[in-house]
């Protein structure tokens, strides 16, 4: 993309109602519009990160086998009377009326809903195990909406619905989302720690909160600081593997990690006080094993091996994909502004064209430009007539992890200059060896992505 062609409203003074820094930046970095409370316009930059971190949450839970789906974002009330949950579930509901006066409701989650596809469809023991799940907007009328996309009230999120014979069958779907949720979080350059949680409003009593550990965050979190050294990493998980899964559950649940909400002060104080920590988190997703609670009283029974009707086990998964720009701001960003990390990253990188209209400058940019596209890469070249200083400065607000800077007096020395975002360091090269190094930063990330769906490129199409 050339940024003379683009949209990319950044915003010179610091937006003064924004409270925190990923609020402040995703405004001052062009990248959200706010419409009225809690409800956001995703301008061209912030729609890109959106659309990278779905696809990372789409291919991670299909390298796990699980389903991708599409329903509404409006549903009828019937659904939640018969689960009990319409009345319960308060005013964060916004219930609408249609013109035929019938209740219905913009969905705030949908276990309602899928349990009704199921039972609609699914009769049998054999067509289990099922993992369905969506990516949709949800609303919750939340009483104080608040940093910016954090606490939205129109807001992304991913909902996946496990259907299972036995609880044993339904407990292996939930280790085995855990793991599926950790490789998300990493490969977005994120760690977000599994801790023990109250169920809410959904029920049930085997639930973790996801948390990325942040001064901003909402959540009062108590945790072992030897957890923060556990990693998943690069290993290569077998997903029907019980023993695999629940041994990953094991490793990252057995030291303490909590929320305020089923903290124990007697159980932390066995904690050695050097690694006794309290912090804030940010709740980046969560998942839950509820059994029976939706498949009974809605009649979810599948016919079992011995022919009798048994109400199916189940669990939901969710991943605030929206939110999950705001928490990786929070955790990656300097004064200067944004700091992507590779995996989410709007454009590969930046080019910084120092001196447009000189005739060697532009073509190498265009080289550069170019060649990066033929990589599969796609940067954004700054070819606007503005000072250096400009340009630099908007670089670094909108946080591309690479800058490669092309004046004329590199030019000279054959050389133009590669910096890196994070560390700030800057490395002279050719403008061949410039497109070289990008492509082996980045083919490590393509590595990880999920080759089904890299052939499929069914959810690539439209970003
Ligand atoms: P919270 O405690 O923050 O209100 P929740 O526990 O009610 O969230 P869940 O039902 O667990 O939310 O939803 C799954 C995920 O969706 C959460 O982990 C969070 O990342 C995200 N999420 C929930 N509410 C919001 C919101 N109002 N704005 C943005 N993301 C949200
Ligand atoms: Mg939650």
């Amino acid at each position: 993309m050339r940024l003379s062609r683009y949209f990319l409203p950044v915003l010179k003074e610091t937006p003064a109602d924004a409270q925190i820094v990923s609020h402040r930046l995703m405004l001052r970095a062009g990248m959200i519009k706010q419409q009225t409370a809690g409800i956001y316009s995703w301008l061209p930059l912030g729609f890109k990160v959106l659309k990278n971190i779905e696809r990372i949450v789409h291919e991670e839970q299909q390298r796990a086998g699980h389903i991708p789906m599409l329903m509404p974002t409006i549903q009828p009330a019937e659904l939640w009377q018969e689960s009990g949950r319409y009345n319960d579930y308060g005013r964060e509901m916004l219930r609408i009326e249609d013109r035929h006066g019938r209740d219905m409701l913009f969905g705030p989650t949908n276990e309602e809903m899928i349990t009704d596809i199921f039972r609609s469809h699914v009769s049998s023991y054999k067509d289990l195990p099922l993992t369905l799940y969506h990516i949709q907007w949800k609303f919750r009328d939340e009483v104080r909406p608040r940093f910016g996309v954090m606490r939205g009230r129109e807001f992304y999120m991913k909902d996946g619905y496990n259907f299972d014979l036995t609880e044993d069958a339904a407990l292996h779907a939930y280790n085995r989302h855990l793991v599926t949720y950790l490789r998300t979080y990493e490969r977005m350059g994120l760690q977000a720690i599994p801790m023990r949680a109250d169920s809410g409003a959904i029920g049930g009593d085997n639930t973790h909160e996801f948390l990325v550990l942040a001064e901003t965050g909402e959540s009062e979190v108590f945790y072992d600081a030897r957890i923060e050294d556990i990693r998943l990493g690069g290993r290569e998980i077998d997903y029907d593997n019980v023993d695999e899964c629940r041994g990953v559950l094991d490793e990252f649940t057995s030291l303490y990690a909590r929320t305020d909400e089923t903290h124990e002060d007697a159980i932390f104080a066995e904690v050695p006080e050097q690694h006794r920590r309290s912090a804030r988190g940010i709740e980046v997703g969560q998942i839950f094993y509820f059994g029976t609670k939706y498949s009974e009283p809605m009649g979810a029974t599948v016919q079992g091996p011995d022919g009798k009707p048994v109400p199916v086990h189940m669990g939901s998964h969710g991943i605030g994909v929206s939110r999950l720009l705001g928490a990786i701001i929070e955790a990656s960003h300097d004064d200067n502004g944004i700091i992507w990390p590779e995996g989410v990253t709007p454009f590969h990188c930046g080019i910084v064209n120092l001196k447009q209209g000189d005739a060697d400058t532009d073509a190498a940019c265009e080289t550069l430009y170019v060649e990066l596209c033929k990589h599969g890469l796609e940067p954004l070249y700054d070819d606007r007539d503005e000072r250096a200083g400009g340009k630099f400065a908007t670089m670094d607000l909108i946080g591309l992890p690479w800058r490669i800077t092309v004046g004329p007096r590199g030019l000279k020395n054959g050389v133009v200059e590669l910096t890196s975002r994070k560390t700030g360091e800057s490395e002279e090269m050719s403008v061949e060896a410039a497109v070289a190094k990008v492509a082996e930063i980045y083919a490590l990330h393509k590595g990880l992505a999920h080759p089904e769906m890299m052939s499929t490129r069914a959810f690539h199409t439209y970003i």
